[in-house]
């Protein structure tokens, strides 16, 4: 089998988001770089994305959301619900485009045409609420691709976010949802966007015990987060049993991050990613997408790409 599926397209880079906004198109130059150095693109299969279909985005987004955004950008409207969701013309259709790319993949995994996958998409998605965008976030990618798997079969899906910022609208969207299990790592939410996050936010109803938050203070370390991921990320992962493996990949938890407060190294996301594909090997047949959010400094993304995608293809 093909161990890799790879999701880029230069469409994705059509979402402008303005002079100025971290989130910019030029991040993706960056991770098609590191996919570059990675080596891996001549053995990897092209994921082509296509829309999201819209029944599958209006199960989990709000259609009067979803109608809303689409207008705004037929409107030429310059942001959407909150400052910081600057958008342009082509913002939905991209949108669309890059929610299509993971359901593709979670289709490409499923159907054995390759073992885990990497999506580099934007915008990303996991501040993105059901019924209005967030924190550079209008469709929650990695939702649509848990609601993919599940809609295929697949009972348990584990998704984990290691983005500096707590996925809220993740969160949120599986808070009642005990098949799919929500783990965090990130900034405290006293410091740090968006506010959410706490311990104590451990899901509510027979979902109770299928979120995990692990927020970090400011300045933690590469030790800080090895020790979350051994004390709590792995016994949760291993009793949940998870059938597949979505994995929300942000690079703004390093410590050159212009965004983040913590102070990880390139080290780190590599040894989390190793310890999760040797237990997906064992629970989830070694099914793991992996889905881009944030990562704000250039040369990180490059580096940090290149070294997920490489232990990814291994
Ligand atoms: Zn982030």
């Amino acid at each position: 089998m093909i161990p890799l599926g790879i999701c880029q397209d230069e469409r994705f880079k059509r979402h402008r988001t303005g002079p100025g906004h971290p989130e910019c198109p030029a991040r993706l130059d960056a991770v098609g770089a590191g996919l570059e150095d990675a080596g891996v693109l001549a053995h990897a299969a092209v994921i082509q994305p296509e829309p999201i279909d819209r029944g599958a985005l209006e199960a989990r987004h709000d259609p009067v959301y979803v109608r809303r955004f689409e207008q705004a950008c037929q409107a030429g409207q310059p942001v959407i619900d909150v400052p910081d969701c600057t958008i342009s013309r082509a913002s939905f259709e991209i949108a669309l485009l890059a929610a299509g790319g993971v359901v593709a993949a979670v289709g490409g995994i499923l159907s054995g045409a390759y073992r885990r996958a990497f999506c580099a998409v934007r915008p990303p998605g996991h501040h993105a609420e059901p019924d209005r965008a967030m924190g550079f976030c209008m469709f929650n990618n990695v939702a649509l691709a848990a609601d993919a798997a599940r809609r295929a079969g697949i009972e348990r899906v584990l998704i984990l976010d290691w983005d500096v910022h707590h996925g809220n609208g993740t969160q949120h969207m599986f808070y009642h949802d005990p098949s799919v299990y929500y783990i965090s790592l990130h900034g405290h939410p006293e410091y740090l966007f968006p506010g959410t996050g706490l311990a104590e936010e451990i899901g509510e109803g027979e979902a109770r015990g299928t979120t995990l938050n692990l927020p970090l203070m400011p300045g933690a370390t590469d030790d800080d987060a090895r020790a979350a991921f051994r004390e709590s990320v792995m016994p949760a992962v291993r009793s949940f049993e998870p059938e597949f493996v979505l994995l929300s990949t942000g690079f703004d938890a390093h410590r050159d991050d212009p965004l983040g407060i913590l102070s990880w190294t390139d080290a780190v996301f590599e040894e989390m990613l190793t310890q999760v594909l040797e237990l997906a090997d064992h629970t989830a047949e070694g099914r793991v997408l992996s889905v881009l959010e944030g990562g704000y400094d250039p040369a990180v993304l490059r580096r940090c790409t290149a070294a997920h995608v490489r232990r990814l293809a291994q």
